[in-house]
């Protein structure tokens, strides 16, 4: 099969003008540029005596620099190992040793931990500058190497909340096969721009977002760290035909002041993903920028993909969508048998966009991966009678009050209901009674005050009493990842425990 690469090159032979990638300055690339760069970067691989199936590490963030570098590595064959931003360099000596890689490349902004990864490791290491600068333009102009369906093309490591970071191994096959479904489902060609500030390096805006807009022939416009203002000034500048993100930079969107005088009209389609998307958020969205949220579901363990919802289907809140075409969801027990509709169990996905398996970790490979090719996701849900799937939350997030389960997702759907909270997080803490206590941590609109008597009371008339929360904690902010997800592992232990 071609590179997963290819799309880049066809589209730099066919129209070498058109706009490829686009930063927050005014500076733009080309298709032709693109290519041009990238084979600068596998040039430089070569020079480095990195050949074929070895690993570089990429430390970039939202920058076209980052698409002209993987594209590069992807090209040659070689293996991209694309790091957190916010890895810290322990984070990233410990991903540079586990997948032994060859070569360090880092932006500039991030060079001196990578640096340090690389002199540890006794690598070669890259400073990545504006524009490539510094690196010897293209000799020649080689298509990419063949691939194989099942070569490895990148590794994504996933945070690893329990253990250590795994690197999921995705193949040439994976990648390609995940842009052609997003092209396919949502119609995207070559006249479509799209806007993000989704991080490169996370599979959502890897593959599902920068693959799909590369393999159409798009336009891309990437913001290095998301900010609703910025976001919205990119939107005002280059009128994008569909944007991408996680539900909190929706969030934060609807929060802005400042959307006067942004034109939102030529925006068909915000694409969501990576958490889920409170109804509220949704609807709030949808009311004040005339755009449907398409809502997604996916993990890096299936290239972000899984199921969708089509935007010319009517919307059902609260659900994920459907198999993508060629996967296959499954809901099941814990001793594998295949749950009918409205059962909760853990959901399972198969398809060409799952994963080859972790790096060096057959263990955990065997754990994900069934003999007949299924992903358990660690995800719990529920598909309809449609076929479309509810998620309930994940498996490790589940708080067990009392002996009842209780699913922070559905009591934080309440929580965005209430007209004075913004962000919200339900976490189960510790109780000498009940095992474990129901505390939410929310972040509320300015000015706004509320204690948890008065919580209480608002959610008690929504939820059974079980699930009522008895702890509150207001914060300022939730902390978030580098991709903009709530992070509940993240929430300050001192906060928690001074819980009223
Ligand atoms: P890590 O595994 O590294 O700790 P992570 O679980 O966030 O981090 P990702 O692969 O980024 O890893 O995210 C996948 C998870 O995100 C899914 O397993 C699911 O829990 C959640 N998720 C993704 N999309 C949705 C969605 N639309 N609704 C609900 N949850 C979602």
């Amino acid at each position: 099969m071609p590179n997963a690469s290819a799309s880049i090159w066809t589209h730099a032979a066919s129209a070498p003008d058109r706009i490829a990638l686009r930063g927050s300055t005014s500076v733009s690339w080309t298709y032709g540029q693109l290519s041009e760069r990238a084979c600068a970067v596998r040039e430089l691989l070569d020079t480095h005596t990195v050949r074929p199936g070895d690993r570089v590490l990429l430390v970039a963030p939202s920058v076209p620099e980052f698409a002209m570098a993987y594209y590069g590595i992807l090209a040659a064959g070689v293996i991209a190992v694309t790091a957190n931003t916010m890895a810290t360099e322990r984070e990233l000596t410990y991903m540079a040793r586990d997948a032994d890689v060859r070569l360090v490349l880092a932006w500039s902004a991030l060079a001196p931990a990578a640096r340090r990864t690389a002199d540890e490791l006794g690598v070669p290491f890259r400073e990545l500058r504006e524009g490539l600068d510094g690196i010897a333009p293209a000799s020649a102009a080689p298509e990419p190497l063949p691939a194989d369906a099942h070569d490895t093309a990148a590794i994504l490591y996933t945070s690893g909340t329990t253990g250590k970071p795994k690197g999921a191994q995705l193949t040439h096959g994976n990648l390609a096969s995940c842009a052609a479904i997003f092209c396919d489902i949502h119609a995207i060609g070559p006249d479509d721009r799209a806007v993000t500030g989704l991080p490169l390096f996370h599979v959502f805006g890897q593959a599902c977002v920068m693959g799909t807009t590369m393999r159409a022939g798009g336009s891309l416009t990437l913001l290095e760290r998301f900010d609703a203002g910025a976001m919205t000034a990119l939107i005002r500048r280059d009128r994008p035909t569909f944007i991408a993100g996680v539900p909190t930079m929706w969030n934060a969107m609807l929060r802005a002041a400042d959307d006067a005088g942004a034109d939102f009209s030529g925006l068909r389609l915000a694409s969501s993903g990576g958490a889920s998307l409170p109804v509220e958020v949704m609807r709030a969205f949808e009311e004040r920028f005339g755009c449907t949220i398409v809502e997604g579901y996916g993990l890096t363990e299936t290239t972000g993909a899984g199921t969708c919802h089509l935007a010319d289907e009517p919307a059902k809140p609260g659900t994920v969508g459907r198999a993508l075409p060629s996967c296959a969801v499954a809901v099941r027990d814990d001793e594998g048998a295949e749950l009918p509709p409205g059962e909760v169990g853990e959901v399972h996905i198969k398809g060409p966009v799952v994963m080859k398996g972790y790096w060096n970790r057959p263990d955990a490979t065997g754990e994900a991966l069934d003999a007949d090719g299924w992903l358990r996701t660690g995800d719990l849900g529920s598909l309809d009678a449609e076929g479309d799937l509810r998620i309930v939350d994940r498996k490790k997030d589940l708080v067990i009050r009392g002996g009842y389960n209780v699913y922070p997702r559905e009591v934080e759907e309440v929580l965005y209901e209430h007209p004075d909270i913004v962000e919200a997080a339900v976490i189960g803490v510790p109780d000498p009674h009940y095992g474990e206590e129901v505390a939410a941590v929310v972040a509320l609109r300015p000015g706004a005050a509320l204690d948890i008597q008065a919580l209480r009371a608002w959610a008690k008339e929504r939820l059974s009493a079980y699930k009522v929360p008895h702890l509150l904690a207001v914060v300022d902010e939730l902390p978030k990842g580098a991709t903009g997800k709530i992070l509940k592992r993240g929430i300050d232990p001192s906060v928690v425990s001074g819980l009223s």
